[in-house]
């Protein structure tokens, strides 16, 4: 079995069943971004024919596609073009899945209509792509065009529920991402510019992953990555910037909601994890800052409460 067989099996289009995952909303006014000419592909992509020791002939092979399928863009033949991304994808081009994601993201003219779920397809399918290349190599242009298109269907396009499979495979891979970009390997010879990217990459995880907690009602989570995100600050990006404006607001409506007492039983340390144990959990009516596991624990807690006072008329 190829590597591609196996990535294929977690992301086939056809396996997922777009259509189910999404329905065709309303066409909103998508900004199309170009992803950048990257042709790297992931190693086990190399020599897929078995060719003797040519280990730029799928590199050449994708090349060529991909400015053959620029060809047919420019002259218009969107059928043509789509199959020739296609094949490059499937020679393992995560420019050409990245293309093929922003091409049903945004739709062309009439002839393409928006399909929103293929859309996110492709651009998981690009991200299970680049991070199979070594991430010293990684193209930030790229990796920004995917994961701000990707933010994009979470923002407006997807649902929680409705899209529950497709969601989850997404906030899986835009972690791995995240995580590898803190890989001082990934940004050992990183442009100005590109650090700048990198930054909005992380902005633009950080909100969705955000969102995904508020919506599964994991507030606390919700407010800790919502805090995470504004904490990047401006990058330059216009849509990163404004997701960090937004995580500010998100953060003042989450505070309320998020209880400023730990789990945790002042006296014995005991952590209530389940949410059940965590209401049974008792906050001192004095001090309003602590919680108790039990009345014994809240006991020995009042008394510390008594001693203060004690030192305090003393
Ligand atoms: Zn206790
Ligand atoms: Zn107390």
């Amino acid at each position: 079995m190829t590597m591609f067989s196996v990535i294929l099996k977690c992301f086939n289009p056809k396996n997922l069943n777009p259509k189910r995952f999404l329905t065709f909303n309303n066409r909103d006014d998508i900004s199309k971004p170009k992803p950048a000419m990257s042709t790297l592909v992931p190693p086990d992509f190399e020599n897929e024919e078995g060719t003797e020791n040519n280990d730029s002939t799928t590199t050449l092979k994708i090349v060529k596609l991909l400015s053959e399928a620029d060809e047919y863009l420019n002259t218009h033949e969107y059928t043509r073009a789509i199959a020739v991304f296609q094949h490059a994808t499937q020679c393992g081009s995560a420019t050409a899945a990245a293309k093929l994601g922003i091409i049903y993201h945004g739709g062309i003219n009439d002839i393409i209509p928006p399909d929103y779920a293929s859309a996110a397809v492709y651009y998981l399918f690009a991200l299970k792509l680049i991070y199979m290349i070594p991430c010293n190599k990684w193209d930030m242009s790229l990796i920004l065009d995917v994961i701000s298109g990707l933010s994009e269907l979470y923002r407006f396009q997807m649902n929680r529920k409705r899209d529950c499979d497709i969601w989850n495979h997404g906030t899986k891979a835009m972690k791995h991402i995240d995580q590898t970009l803190q890989d001082p390997l990934a940004t050992k010879f990183l442009s100005h510019k590109d650090i700048q990217k990198r930054r909005a990459i992380r902005i633009h995880i950080a909100y969705c992953l955000g969102l995904t907690a508020e919506a599964d009602n994991d507030f606390s989570t919700a407010l800790t990555t919502f805090k995470s995100c504004q904490k990047f600050g401006e990058c330059g990006f216009n849509t990163a910037d404004t997701l960090v404006k937004k995580s500010h607001k998100k953060v003042r409506t989450l505070e309320p909601q998020v209880p400023k007492v730990k789990p945790v039983c002042v006296e014995c340390q005991y952590e209530a994890k389940e949410l059940k144990d965590i209401w049974r959990l008792l906050v001192c009516a004095k001090c309003q800052s602590v919680a108790c596991c039990s009345k014994a624990c809240l006991t020995n807690h009042l008394s510390t409460h008594r001693e203060d006072e004690d030192k305090k008329t003393k």
